[in-house]
């Protein structure tokens, strides 16, 4: 291909748009799962040590395959994206495309119904690439990392990716929304999604059995469905897994022994270096 030909190819709108929507999920990417893992495991490193659920490090080999996977993901998710804009401008997909102070109750109520199907999409999408004609080809190369990282986030067979991606297009399908209601939805998904694999213990003891509280996922929820493979399927909320009975029977042991536990002393810490 001759420079004017690539420069054609690059002039057209699709791919200008194309490239807009992947910049912006790679750095959304690159930002949450870097701020994690910059501000847990290296600047507190030692100071959490005590809330590490899980003993040891893992390998950088492990953090580069999951970088990857990751960045595969982002193409899946910026071509899905391009599909939503197209189907926006179409009519297919509900997009609004205009914000006004008088939609902030709107704004707020279908992000929020946003975030709760989302939860139950991941829920039960999950359950199902665990069954054994679709886990090799959709949901192991996620299971590779049995010690997860702020990295594995997006670590997804691009089968998976295509799954995870498809929830927006098809909520759009129906519900109307801002685009800042994606922008905040996919923010706090890529958020929750680097913390929840972290392998640290963030949230303060007590939260698992809080009636407030323990509605929401903890660190060690999604750790233990690493860790052991089965049970708590859930993303955001312990609703479906407890519906269903799928929640790890020892999940309130774990959280609590690891919420509980004392910080270590400066040599203890170094120790589980
Ligand atoms: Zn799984
Ligand atoms: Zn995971």
């Amino acid at each position: 291909m001759c420079l004017t030909q690539l420069s054609a190819f690059f002039n057209q709108a699709w791919v200008q748009i194309w490239s807009v929507i992947f910049l912006i999920d790679f750095a959304r990417y690159l930002i949450a799962a870097g701020v994690v893992y910059g501000v847990l495991w290296i600047a507190l490193r030692r100071r959490l040590a005590h809330r590490r659920i899980q003993p040891g490090l893992p390998a950088a080999k492990q953090m580069r395959k999951e970088f990857g996977y990751s960045f595969l993901t982002v193409l899946v998710f910026a071509t899905v994206g391009l599909g939503i804009y197209y189907g926006g401008q179409a009519g297919i997909l509900k997009l609004i495309p205009e914000f006004h102070a008088s939609d902030t109750g709107y704004l707020i109520g279908s992000t929020a119904l946003m975030i709760v199907a989302h939860d139950a999409y991941f829920y039960w999408t999950h359950r199902l690439m665990h069954h054994p004609l679709l886990y090799r080809w959709t949901h192991l190369r996620h299971h590779l990392s049995r010690r997860p990282t702020p990295w594995t986030a997006y670590s997804f067979a691009p089968a998976e990716a295509l799954v995870q991606a498809s929830f927006a297009p098809l909520f759009v399908l129906f519900v109307p929304m801002h685009d800042l209601g994606l922008f905040l939805w996919v923010g706090h998904m890529i958020v929750r999604n680097a913390i929840g694999h972290s392998c640290i213990e963030i949230f303060p003891r007590g939260w698992v059995g809080n009636r407030w509280l323990d509605w929401n996922n903890t660190v060690t929820h999604h750790d233990l469905h690493h860790s052991r493979f089965r049970h708590n399927y859930g993303l955001y909320f312990t609703w479906w897994d407890r519906l269903m009975g799928t929640e790890n029977p020892e999940y309130r042991t774990r959280f609590d022994e690891v919420s509980q536990a004392q910080p270590m002393s400066g040599n203890a810490a170094q120790a589980a270096d």
